[in-house]
């Protein structure tokens, strides 16, 4: 997978040296460019940001440098050879060497939320760039143009609002990144973590077995797998319906076994149909209804 990150402070992304992500890197898994925004700049000031038309606090990132940058990264995907400069409009869509579209990331708070299955979608494409905003955002024409040229993805790490897209690319980069085949070591263990099947991940406990007179609980030193793999699943379900209610409201029925729905009862939660919901909808959101 090739990666490249548009940034104005290309040294935020320095962490993406270090651990499993630098690893890859060097292993050849990942190739992995950021480039500053600056570089693209025609003025002695390097200015990448102007007054809002409209009039209101805050600049914007002008259009110019953004399509230069772009097109670059676009060049950088079909190996330097094919310079991809910004097309005329209407012209044909370039895709990447090996097929399908590249992926223009753009994180934004007014963006879809970025959640596991967006990583699993992306960890999938050949070819991601990122463009990190800065200021007010950048100037909306630059996701119109790159639409010509990309599959352009407005996304969001979150409902708050950072200062730039540079820690919002740090998350997701690390996300997909762990996706990618061999980037981590032992694939099982990206099987039962949180998200991958619509439920937080159980406690996870390692030795001594008693910790400051807390002990482990008893059935994972039991060496019992159908009993620890139960006891997981509970775990699991009353984590669920504590911490994201709204992860319960999504689950299939289909995936609940006997005990799984008695697990849930326990917590308030009953399956009506092709619904999990509330047992009790008085008290709740949705009265009567699957709570969304
Ligand atoms: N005025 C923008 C708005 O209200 O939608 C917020 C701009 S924010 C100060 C500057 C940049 O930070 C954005 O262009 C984006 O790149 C990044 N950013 C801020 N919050 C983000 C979030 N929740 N997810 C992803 N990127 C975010």
């Amino acid at each position: 997978m090739r990666i490249d990150v548009v940034s104005i402070f290309p040294e935020y992304l320095a962490a993406l040296d270090l651990s499993l992500i630098g690893k890859a890197r060097q292993q050849g898994l990942l190739e992995l460019t950021v480039t500053d925004l600056r570089e693209f700049t025609g003025d002695r000031h390097r200015t990448v940001d102007d007054t809002p038309y409209g009039g209101g606090a805050g600049m914007v990132m002008k259009p110019e440098p953004w399509a230069l940058a772009l097109a670059a990264a676009l060049r950088a995907g079909h190996g330097g050879a094919d310079p991809a400069a910004p097309a005329p409009v209407g012209s044909a869509p370039v895709g990447t060497a090996g097929g399908g579209r590249p992926v223009l990331v753009v994180p934004s708070p007014a963006g879809e939320v970025f959640t596991q299955a967006t990583a699993r979608e992306l960890a999938l494409r050949e070819h991601l760039v990122f463009a990190c905003g800065r200021y007010e955002g950048i100037d909306e024409r630059v996701v119109d143009w790159a639409g010509e040229h990309f599959e352009v993805r407005p996304t969001s790490l979150g409902d708050y609002v950072l200062n730039g897209g540079e820690v919002a690319v740090l998350a997701m980069v690390e996300a997909i990144g762990r996706l990618v085949p061999g980037v981590v070591g032992n694939p099982e263990s990206l099987v039962e973590e949180s998200h991958s099947d619509g439920l937080l991940e159980y406690p996870v406990y390692t030795k001594p077995a008693v910790w400051r007179e807390r002990p482990v609980p008893e059935v994972l030193l039991s060496g019992h797998h159908g009993r620890i793999s139960r006891w997981r699943r509970d775990r699991q379900l009353q984590r669920t319906a504590a911490r994201r209610p709204d992860l319960v409201a999504a689950l299939d029925p289909a995936v609940l076994d006997r005990s799984d729905r008695a697990v849930l009862a326990e917590e308030g939660w009953v399956v009506a149909g092709e619904h999990v919901v509330r047992a009790d909808p008085s008290g709740h959101d949705a009265p009567g209804a699957p709570v969304a």
